[in-house]
Order: structure tokens, then C-alpha cells, then sequence
């Protein structure tokens, strides 16, 4: 084969398997990577294994803005999370979820509530966070907004650690936009199981779901936002949400200590003892 023809074809494959996992800048990796050295281990470990520059930015932002709070946010690992399995906690997550199915049910007749019983390990934030749309849209954003700041011929001679201070600066400030539908890998609420996403099913099959493209079909203009919020006030269970930003009516965070009503005993749904 003809060098050049080879050169372009290998450059051609470089450059779509940097599409693919995301964009790295030069321009900004240095500094970023600066900052990272000085977050939790936990976050900075987590940041090694985010593609692109973009979502990497996206998610330091996060883990700068949630610093002071790691050991109580962080996900658990698994030898956390069999410990979970086995505690009170548990048994009192499971007796929320089956009061607010049972209201729902008895309000509902023919539909159910499915959880995932699973906590969401770091692992698999990772993976969906690497996949994302709407984190990959908002770090590309959040990429050309730090690219502006630092690649300016001023920015370019500061120190490295100027440069890294400024960007630490742009993170805390900056909004996201897109809003990423996801967590930050390690922060999400169901990595503690503090947060439960409530799917309805009917018939044997999921008809308000998770994705949040369905939103406005699924949950509005079927109702079911209403129905699930109904059956959650009802319950009181120490459920409180939904999540408004982004919009997820599936979305509830789970904070027992708030949930201590009788409320639906008249249906049959006690708490467990
Ligand atoms: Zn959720």
C-alpha cells in the first residue's frame, strides 16, 4: 500500500476512535489533570477512567462541588454494599417500597411499581456516564467554554498552576447545559441507595419507564406522574421528590427519617415492624 494512503487510513481510524471515546484537549488536559491531583483519591481515581476532555470536565466540576461531602456521597463498593444487604437499613428500604406499591396498587388496580433492587455500583456509572448524550452534549460545552479561557497566548504562558486555579474557578461557576440526566460517576444518590427510580408496570410490561426521551408520553400525558406521586404522599414512607431538574417523575429520594405517618394503614399497607 501506498504510504501516504496508509498514513491517511490510520489517520482516519485514530481520529474516529477519538470521536468515539471523546475528544482529548491539549490545551486544557494539563491543567485539568493538575487540578485532578488535588481531589478526593476516590474522584481523582474515577476522573482516570472517564473518556474525553469534555466529560472528565464535567465531572470534576462535580466532585469539586461536592468535596466537602465524599464520605457521606460516595458509592458504595461492594463489600459496602453486601453489608447494606444485611442491615436494618435494608429491611426498612424494602418496607418504604412495598407501603407506597401496595397504596399505588390499591389505587391502581391492574398496574405495579417495579424497583431495581440493585444499588448502581461506581462501575456502571462510569459505563453510562462514557455513553451519555446529554453528558457528552454538556461537556463539549463546558470543553469549548475552559478552551476559550485557556487558549489564549496570555493563559498559554501562565503557570500550570494559575491555569489550573482558573479553571477550578470556571468549574464552580459554570451551569451545564444540556442538564446531564446522569450523575456524576460516584455521586449518584443510587450508589447509596438513597434515591429509588419507581417504573410502573401493567400486564407483565414496563409502560412508564426510565428513559427520559418518554417523559412527556409516559408520565404526563398518561398520567402516571400524578398516580405515583399520589401513592408517595400517601404512603409517606420517607420518600420525597420527584427529581425536578432534570425531570425524572421516577426519580424519589429515599430519607426514612422524614417518613413516619400511618397514613395507609386503612388500606392494609402497614410498615413492617
Ligand atoms: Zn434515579
Amino acid at each position: 500500500m501506498h504510504a501516504a494512503l496508509a498514513t491517511a487510513i490510520a489517520t482516519a481510524a485514530l481520529t474516529a476512535a477519538m470521536a468515539a471515546a471523546g475528544t482529548v484537549d491539549a490545551s486544557v488536559e494539563p491543567a485539568l489533570r493538575a487540578l485532578a491531583a488535588e481531589l478526593d483519591p476516590r474522584a481523582a481515581s474515577a476522573l482516570a477512567s472517564i473518556d474525553g476532555t469534555g466529560r472528565r470536565l464535567l465531572a470534576a466540576r462535580a466532585y469539586l462541588r461536592g468535596s466537602t461531602q465524599m464520605d457521606e456521597r460516595w458509592s458504595w463498593s461492594a463489600s459496602e454494599a453486601a453489608a447494606f444487604e444485611a442491615s436494618p437499613e435494608r429491611r426498612a428500604l424494602d418496607a418504604a417500597i412495598a407501603r407506597v406499591r401496595c397504596v399505588f396498587e390499591a389505587a391502581n388496580p391492574g398496574s405495579t411499581l417495579f424497583v431495581n433492587p440493585e444499588f448502581r455500583s461506581l462501575e456502571l456509572q462510569l459505563e453510562r456516564w462514557n455513553t451519555n448524550d446529554t453528558v457528552g452534549r454538556a461537556g463539549d460545552n463546558l470543553l469549548g467554554a475552559a478552551r476559550r479561557m485557556l487558549a489564549t497566548p496570555v493563559r498559554r504562558g501562565d503557570g500550570l498552576g494559575h491555569q489550573a486555579e482558573l479553571l477550578r474557578q470556571l468549574l464552580l461557576e459554570h451551569q451545564p447545559d444540556p442538564v446531564p440526566t446522569l450523575a456524576a460517576p460516584g455521586l449518584s444518590p443510587h450508589g447509596r441507595m438513597r434515591a429509588i427510580d419507581f417504573q410502573v408496570e401493567s400486564a407483565g410490561r414496563i409502560v412508564a419507564g426510565t428513559d427520559s426521551a418518554a417523559v412527556a408520553s409516559e408520565w404526563i400525558a398518561a398520567g402516571w406522574k400524578d398516580r405515583l406521586l399520589a401513592a408517595i404522599r400517601s404512603a409517606d414512607a420517607g420518600f420525597q421528590g420527584p427529581l425536578a431538574t432534570p425531570d425524572e417523575p421516577w426519580h424519589y429520594d429515599f430519607r426514612p427519617e422524614a417518613g413516619q405517618g400511618d397514613a395507609g394503614d386503612d388500606l392494609g399497607c402497614r410498615l413492617a415492624a
